[in-house]
Order: C-alpha cells, then structure tokens, then sequence
C-alpha cells in the first residue's frame, strides 16, 4: 500500500492549494482498493450488488427456435415474390410443449408466442397477417420475409458464453438474466461499510433546541440518502463536538469498523478547531484547496486505530451542505464504487442550451445547480436555480442536474452549449 507521499509525489503539477478536479480523482484512484471477501447471495437479495466473478451461462436462453408471434409456422423457403401462398393447417403448437408430427411443403402449424419451431419450419406468419380458407390459410403476397417472427436458439444467452462481467453492479435487468438462466445464488462482494459523522459546533442534532448561532445538522441525512442509494452499509455516528476526546473517540470507532470514513465542516483553511489536528494524529492525511466550486477545502487521506493494523479511507467534505453533496458526488461516490469492486463508468454528460448568461473563471471547474427540459424541439435547456450559494441546499431539491462548467471553461452567453449531469436516481 502506497503512502500518501508516495501517491502524491506521482501527481504531475501536485499542489495541494489548487488541485484540479481531475487531479482528485487521479489521487483517489492510486488511494483506494477494492475489497476482497465475497459472499454467496440468493438472486433477490443481490439487487444493488457488485458481481465477484463472470456470470457464464449454463444455459442457451431461448434453449431452442420458438415462435415470437402468434400465427403460422411453415418453411420460408416457399415464399415467392409477389404471389400469395396457401397453406394446409396440420394443427396446433401451444408454449411448453413440442409438437410432434411432420410439417411438409403446403403445410403449416399454427403456433403459439414462445412454442417450439418444429424441425424444417423457419418462418411464422402472424394471426392478423391471414385469411382462412376452410382448414387452410393464405398469406398475401409479400407481406413477410423467411426466417421472420422466428426467435433463435441462444440468441439472447449463449451456453458457456460470459452473461455478466465482474465487477457489474446488479440492477433490475440483471437480475432477471440471471434467474433466467436458473442461477439461484450469486457471488458478490461483501458490502462496503462507511461511517460518517457531522462536526462543528454551531451543529444541531434532530430534537435540540433551537440556539442562537446554531444550525440543524443537515449533511449527515444528504450523506446517508446518498451512501443509501450506492448500496453500502452505513454507520452513523451522529453529531461530534469540536473536542479533541470525542472526536478521537469517535474517529477510532469508526475506523475500527468503516472501510470508509466521511466527516464533514471542519477543513476549511482558517478552521482553528480540532478537527484537522486529530486527523492528522490519527492518518496520514493530506489537507487541500481544490479548484472547484462549490466545495473548495477538502482532506483525505486513511485513518488507523493501531498504527501498523487496518486502516479506513478518510474523506474529510467541506461543511456547507451543497458543497458535500458535490463534493460527494465529483470525488466520494467513484472513489467508494471502485472500493465496493464496481467497475464504474463515468457519468454521462448530456448538453443542454443555457438559458442564461453564467460567469465563470476559467482555472476551476464549477458545479451549478441546474434545472434541465426538453424543449418543443426536442433539444435540451437548463436554466440555474438562482442562487448558487454553497449553503443552499435548497437549490438541490430544485435541481435535476448539474451543470458541470469545465476547468478552462470561461463565460458562458445565452445559447451556449454546457455539459450537464443529470441526477438520474443519485440523487
Ligand atoms: P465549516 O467547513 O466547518 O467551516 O462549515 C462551513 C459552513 O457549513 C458553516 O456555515 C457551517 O455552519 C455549515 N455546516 C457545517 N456542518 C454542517 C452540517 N452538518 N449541517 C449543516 N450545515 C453545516
Ligand atoms: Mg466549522
């Protein structure tokens, strides 16, 4: 395991008074490691999971040609262009059954969705496509090709092919593919556990009286809802005062059972409190200026309770409430899917037309709440939710996305292309 040093020293341009956003991660990449214990899970309780190992099918899904429609199975290979085709009705092929019997030249099977093609039949015509005459069916011409309407043998899943890679994160499709191939049980990793408590303190539990000066703690439920949504097991640890005895108490209960620990306030520059004194008694950790906004101060690093024993990875967030989320969201969550095994891709940027005039410095890379719509064109605009104070959270819950304005990017004018980052369930 590399130390911080190590990893900063690999850095090109590394200052920690003004990291890049992309800087960060680079940072966070070289910091983190996957867990490695796995476990068994049944399919149902594997929702949100990250696969272990491949996924390889035991099974061809469809395990044989069947009929995708409703209609007349026969063989394409009678079909000519421009003239009409009639054809005798032998009988009938219902679902989960096969029929047994010959199907010839001037013959058909009338075949139900999901039934097996017989031997020699390739096409299916469907129900609404036909007139019946007496015990027989014509099909108008060239109303249908050979081979449609006719689902293949593995087309969806192939027999000893892989289904799904390691390192996929479960989600509703996948949980179907694997039970449709009859898999009852999946390897996952384990869980990722991370702590987090709020410091500082102006800071207010849920059910205190209201004090002069005193602010509700409202980053440990956005960090909750967040950890929440990405599947891991959290650990909450409440509201800690800026005392160096319960912070160090604090921060060695959770490294003793985190993987990762995030706290939030209390890493600005000018803080004078005992935060930062107790990280670094505790880690190894680094305290920076990223250029980025919102969400400038930032410390990370790892704590460990015994100095040569296990250590959890510190994420030390700014306080203010939209700043965490950010910060959360830019950094935390790809640092935290990379420690639960996932092979994660990074978030899709979509452009929308800004329907304002945003200033922007270039030299940072800014994060502005914004409000995305589909216009009657079909194109994308955002609008910002007004003010982008870092304490509004408010512009959050407004907010389907945010428009991300890049590192170099300067001002934007009305009209202009921007990248925005939708929501989309993280949040
Ligand atoms: P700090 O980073 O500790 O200087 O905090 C920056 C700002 O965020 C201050 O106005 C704090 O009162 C506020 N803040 C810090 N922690 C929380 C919290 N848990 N909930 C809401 N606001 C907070
Ligand atoms: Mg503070």
């Amino acid at each position: 395991m590399k130390t911080i040093e190590q990893i900063t020293a690999e850095l090109q341009g590394y200052d920690p008074q003004a990291l890049s956003a992309a800087q960060v991660n680079e940072f966070l990449a070289r910091l983190v490691e996957p867990v490695t214990e796995v476990e068994s899970v049944p399919v149902f309780n594997s929702l949100g999971r990250v696969l272990s190992e491949d996924v390889v099918s035991p099974i061809s899904v469809p395990p044989h040609d069947n009929s995708a429609m409703d209609g007349f199975a026969f063989d394409g290979g009678q079909l000519v262009r421009g003239e009409a085709l009639k054809l005798k009705v032998k009988g009938t092929a219902m679902a989960g059954k096969a029929w047994a019997g010959d199907v010839g030249q001037g013959e058909c099977l009338k075949i139900m969705t999901g039934a097996i093609m017989p031997a020699g039949l390739d096409t299916v015509v469907p129900l609404e496509f036909v007139k019946t005459d007496g015990d027989a069916i014509v099909i108008p011409p060239d109303v249908l090709q050979a081979g449609d309407n006719r689902r293949l043998l593995g087309e969806d899943l192939m027999a000893g092919r892989p289904a799904l890679a390691r390192g996929t994160t479960l989600g509703p499709a996948a949980l179907g593919l694997v039970a449709s191939l009859g898999l009852p049980e999946l390897k996952v990793y384990r869980r990722l556990k991370v702590a987090y408590f709020s410091t500082g303190d102006e800071i207010l539990s849920l059910g205190e009286t209201p004090r002069e000066g005193a602010v509700y703690d409202s980053n440990r439920y956005t960090v909750f809802g967040l950890l929440t949504r990405l599947g891991v097991e959290v650990l909450d640890m409440g509201v800690v005062r800026d005392e160096p005895e319960a912070l160090e108490a604090t921060f060695r209960q959770a490294a003793e059972q985190a993987d990762a620990i995030i706290t939030s306030g209390g890493v600005s520059m000018g803080e004078a409190d005992h935060t930062k004194a107790m990280m670094k008694q505790l880690g190894d950790v680094v305290f920076w200026r990223i250029a980025m906004r919102p969400g400038r101060p930032m410390a990370v690093g790892r704590i460990a309770v015994h100095p040569h024993g296990k250590s959890s990875v510190l994420f030390g967030l700014p306080g203010n409430p939209v700043a965490v989320m950010v910060t959360f969201l830019a950094f935390v969550r790809p640092a935290l899917q990379r420690m639960m095994g996932a092979r994660a891709a990074p978030p899709v940027l979509l452009k929308a037309r800004s329907a304002e005039a945003l200033r922007k410095k270039p030299g940072r890379t800014e994060y502005q709440r914004g409000i995305v719509t589909t216009e009657a064109d079909g194109s994308l605009k955002v609008r910002t939710t007004g003010n982008q104070g870092s304490g509004v959270l408010r512009s959050m819950v407004e907010a389907n996305g945010l428009i991300v304005l890049h590192h170099g990017q300067g001002n934007v004018a009305p009209g202009d292309e921007v990248d925005v980052m939708m929501f989309d369930g993280v949040i």
